[in-house]
């Protein structure tokens, strides 16, 4: 299916920026009508072949530059519980990378060039947002010393407790993402997403955006889930025992229930740059602008800047050092 503009026809999309629906070509704003259908196979615009894969909801034709959202995909099993609608537009994007990395020394030429910044596309992460009712207990033995001097004589006093805490952590909209082609640490490096702003799903928030379906399903990642939650957990309780020179016999204890897993569409702007036949991957939440990527090191630049600055290799070794602290 495709978002036509009733006015002139051409594809609306969601526009972050007005927080509507808008057609780029006549400048209107929900002037949008649903052209259902098309399939998966082909455009429905120009007819083009299209490549969605096992896991593609939603795509933007390599031939027109429509983005066609999948019926099959969004419907079903597959509809989304839950969508946080992008809050950044492309513009602010592309002025956040060059913010951002425009003081970094020795990246390639091209990598803030608005040539490669125009690649830069949004998609839809599915996500699952799990709500846990967690039990944690803890027993211990704690000790506290005291020395003192009196005298000629050295007293050391140890006073032994026994700590035990219990106590119950509601976790809420604890997300796990469900995508293969996500790396697993960049999405939970881009996150916190304000969940306040979450919608109830509608495809029109897809319109302009490329998107997956999940490829894991909510009983498949719910260890995963569980494993986040009892970590966050421990660090919780761990905060809670102080005081003490020494614990010992340690024993916790975790029960997690699950509550509920909603399934969630978040939104990431991905900037994929290729340098020398490697892959440079940055992801961009789409809702506070959080970055997460290395960008590639430039050795002509390097070596170039080295030489004519310091003139010896030792100098250009330090200087690298340097920039890898502060990327
Ligand atoms: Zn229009
Ligand atoms: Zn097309």
């Amino acid at each position: 299916m495709i978002y036509k503009c009733r006015n002139c026809g051409a594809n609306a999309i969601y526009s972050p920026e007005k927080g509507t629906m808008y057609c780029p070509y006549c400048d209107s704003q929900d002037s949008e009508e649903l052209a259902p259908g098309g399939g998966m196979a082909v455009c429905m615009n120009c007819g083009g072949e299209l490549n969605p894969g096992d896991y593609m909801s939603a795509v933007k034709c390599e031939h027109c530059g429509t983005y066609v959202i999948f019926e099959e995909r969004t419907e079903g099993t597959y509809k989304p519980h839950v969508i946080l609608p992008f809050k950044l537009g492309k513009k602010e994007v592309q002025e956040k990378i060059r913010a951002r990395y425009a003081k970094a020394a020795f990246i390639p030429a091209d990598f803030l060039s608005d040539a490669k910044l125009s690649e830069i596309e949004g998609m839809y992460i599915p996500f699952f947002l799990y709500d846990f009712d967690c039990r944690y207990t803890i027993k211990a033995t704690g000790s506290k010393i005291r020395r003192w001097r009196s005298g000629s004589y050295e007293y050391t006093e140890t006073s032994l407790y026994q700590v035990e805490r219990d106590a119950t952590i509601d976790f809420e909209k604890l997300p796990v993402d469900a995508s293969i082609a996500m790396p697993d640490d960049a999405m939970d490096l881009i996150e916190p997403y304000d969940y306040k702003a979450l919608e109830e799903f509608q495809t029109k928030y897809m319109s302009g955006f490329f998107a997956e379906k999940y490829n894991m399903d909510a009983t498949e990642l719910s260890p995963r889930a569980k494993d986040k939650a009892k970590a966050d957990a421990k660090a919780i309780m761990n905060k809670t025992i102080t005081g003490y020179s020494t614990i010992t016999n340690r024993t916790d204890n975790v029960t997690m229930d699950e509550k509920k897993a909603d399934y969630a569409l978040l939104p990431v702007w991905c900037y994929s740059y290729q340098y020398k036949g490697k892959d440079y991957l940055f992801k961009m939440n789409g809702q506070t602008g959080k970055i997460v990527g290395k960008p590639p090191v430039s050795w002509e630049r390097v070596f170039g800047y080295g030489a004519t600055i310091f003139g010896c290799t030792s100098a250009i070794l330090t200087m690298i050092m340097l920039l890898a602290e502060v990327l």
